[in-house]
This record gives C-alpha cells, structure tokens and sequence, in this order.
C-alpha cells in the first residue's frame, strides 16, 4: 500500500513518514511496550555488547544467584563479579560499570534501585543522565526511555540505520550515532509512533533488507527505496502486485520479540 505521492525522489520526512505508515500496515501496529523491567534493561544492555542473548541472559542470571540482588551486586569484589559475568564479551570491563551504575541509581534515588524516576524527568535531562554513564550509548538510553517511559525518543540500531539510509531519508555518511537526532527530527513527537517506527525497521533489517543480498521482492518498501532504483530501475507494476501485502508468519516464521 506505497502513498501514491512517494517517489524515489521524495523528500526525506515524506519518506521516513511513508515508511512508517507500510510498514505498520505490513508488520501490524503494536502498542508501546516494555521487553523487560527498567533495571533489567538497563544492566542486560551493558551485558549484552558483542555477546549474544543466550550468553547475557546467562551472565545476568548468575549474577544475581551469586550476589542474590542489587545491593549484593553492587558491594561484590569486582574481580568475583567479573566471574559471575563471564560469558559476556568483557567481563573485566563490564563489571566496573555495572557497580558504578548501580552507585549512581542509588546516589540518585538515596538508595532503591529503581528508575522510575525518569518518568518524571523532561526527556533531554533522563537522557543525559543515563548517557553520562560508563557504557550507556544513545541507543541503550532510548530503549530505556521509549520502551519503559514512553518518552518521545527513537533508538537507532545497525537495521534501523540500514534500511533508513537505502531506502533514503537518512544520508549515507550519516553514523549510527547521528542518526538518532536525524531520524527524530523527520518524525512526529508521539512515543507510540516512535516505537512502532523503531520495531518495524529493526524487524525489517533483520528479515528482509538483509546486509548481504536483501529480499527486495518481498519488500513493500521498493516503489520508494533508492537502493532499489539504483540496482533494478524503476519498480515495475509486475513486482508492485507481486508484493505481498503483510508479513506472513506461518510461511515465513514469527517475528521476534
Ligand atoms: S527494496 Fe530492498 S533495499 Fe530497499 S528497503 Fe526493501 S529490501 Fe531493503
């Protein structure tokens, strides 16, 4: 279902907006919601970097069957702590973080680990809060404040960037990182439209615009992308019809969490 007055040539918040409203309809609308608990998301985030998702959720388990809960975590020797986490990528960095986090909640909070804070904070001051952390990036910060607050912010990943720049609202020079204030300023300020925005394009990264050899053919995104005309020419009506219309789970599989 392309607008009928996007084109290859159309402005970037034409685009981004026009992408925003197909995939919607392709992947279905979702409403805002957490992956997991604030403190979870947070500490499981800087866990995560290079590691993959069985060996984080691993390392976080057995953190606190070691420690027992945030408290114990935090007042653990660093060395034992690096211990409990050592199936991530960096334990020996990681677990200096983690209790310098920790420290900074509780200095924050006079002592409950719990963010909930942030729901109360203006956006700009719960971002630069949580980013002056040690490891806590701009990305790890909005999945935290869109996810678990609703606040009006979009995190970017390597998917979301990708299919961003092909299809051709975002420059190709443009980081990671930058497209984070790029992006947002071509979308409305609505944390249920950002989700959604943030979701479909990580969805669409990771099973269809693949960085190797993406399934152009199955994409509801080619009448507009620029990768697209650059490799095939302008769409033709054929591969317009032959282009499903929602995501199919039961042939395709189902969509991650
Ligand atoms: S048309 Fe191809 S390159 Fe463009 S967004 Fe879709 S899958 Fe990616």
């Amino acid at each position: 279902m392309p607008a009928p007055d996007v084109t290859y040539a159309t402005a970037a918040a034409e685009k981004a907006w026009a992408d925003h409203q197909i995939l919607d309809h392709f992947y279905g609308h979702l409403p805002p919601e957490p992956r997991r608990p604030p403190m979870r998301e947070l500490i499981s985030t800087v866990l995560s970097h290079r590691t993959t998702h069985a060996d984080e959720e691993l390392a976080y388990d057995r953190m606190l069957a070691a420690f027992g809960d945030w408290p114990g975590v935090l007042a653990a020797p660093t060395p034992e702590l690096a211990h409990a986490i050592r199936t991530t990528r960096w334990p020996d960095t990681q677990a200096p973080r983690i209790q310098e986090i920790l420290r900074r909640i509780q200095a924050e909070t006079g002592g409950p680990f719990d963010l909930d804070f942030l729901a109360d904070w203006p956006t700009s001051t719960g971002m630069a809060w949580l980013t002056d952390m040690p490891g806590i990036g701009l990305k790890t910060a909005s999945l935290l404040l869109l996810f678990n607050y609703h606040k009006p912010v979009l995190p970017v990943d390597t998917h979301v960037h990708r299919v961003a720049q092909r299809v051709g609202f975002l420059g190709p020079k443009v980081s990671v990182e930058k497209a984070h204030s790029v992006l947002l300023a071509l979308l409305p300020p609505d944390a249920e439209t950002l989700f959604n925005f943030h979701k479909h394009n990580y969805w669409h990264g990771q099973q269809i615009c693949f960085f190797l050899k993406p399934n152009c053919a199955r994409c509801p995104l080619k009448g507009f992308c620029s990768y697209y005309e650059e490799h095939f020419g302008e769409v033709t009506a054929e591969a317009l019809a032959a282009t499903p219309a929602k995501w199919d789970p039961t042939a395709w599989g189902k969509l991650p969490h």
